[in-house]
């Protein structure tokens, strides 16, 4: 059941954004063909929002490419029972998504006005299962920790050391490392003691500013 405005518009985007470049998690195609992404991105980009990339969302951030989303969400691979931390909230699309698919979401944002605008975005599709806290992510969110996923959109320059205390074992977590401009989408699983680490290609996020990422520059 498609309920939203513009469902057509994400059929496409699916098939010729996602699927083409070999995304096949049906739960989360479901989950994109469904999801009102132009909800999340003000005017006039809402417009452009089923294009193949990034949106400016104000303050100098942005939207995530669908693809990109897609492509962490895959290397996520939440499941229903799980319990999942997002570090930038932006929008609230990724974290809108990861809700369908998992459990229960804690979201992470640094900015207030960007809270403020996801938080109207998740209350207005009335998800319920999305927690919003305004902060600085790269410290995690001990008090529901530990997590089966965790999820970083922004660029860092290391995996946050608190982010890996808070990792559940068996879990996952994913994040675009390396350089301020550009950074290797990077995957780790803990296994007990053994920390697996796995690349996926390079990527370009905004910074991760906060006490174990990188310093604000503004
Ligand atoms: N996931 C978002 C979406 O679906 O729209 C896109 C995230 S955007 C690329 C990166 C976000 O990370 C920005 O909103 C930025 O303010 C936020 N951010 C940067 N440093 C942060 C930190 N230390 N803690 C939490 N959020 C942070």
């Amino acid at each position: 059941m498609n309920k939203y405005p513009r469902g057509d518009e994400r059929a496409r985007m699916v098939e010729r954004q996602i699927i083409s470049r070999g995304i096949q998690n049906p739960r989360l195609l479901t989950a994109m063909r469904e999801i009102p992404r132009h909800f999340f991105i003000p005017p006039p980009y809402d417009q452009s929002a089923y294009e193949d990339s990034p949106l400016p969302i104000g303050n100098g951030q942005t939207i995530s490419q669908p693809y990109i989303v897609a492509l962490m969400t895959e290397l996520l691979d939440p499941g229903p029972d799980d319990h999942i931390l997002e570090i930038g909230t932006g929008s609230g699309y990724q974290a809108a998504i990861l809700g369908r698919l998992a459990k229960s979401i804690v979201t992470i944002e640094r900015v207030p006005a960007v809270a403020d605008l996801a938080r109207s975005n998740l209350a207005h599709l009335r998800i319920t299962n999305v927690t919003l806290v305004t902060g600085d992510g790269t410290l995690g969110y001990a008090a529901e920790a530990p997590y089966k996923g965790i999820l970083i959109t922004a660029a860092t320059p290391q995996i946050p050391t608190p982010l890996l205390d808070q990792l559940a074992d068996g879990g996952r977590l994913v994040a675009p490392v390396g350089g301020r401009n550009i950074q290797e989408l990077t995957r780790i699983c803990r296994r007990g003691t053994k920390i697996i680490e796995s690349c996926h290609g390079g990527v370009r996020f905004v910074p991760l500013i906060g006490l174990h990422g990188w310093e604000d520059n503004n």
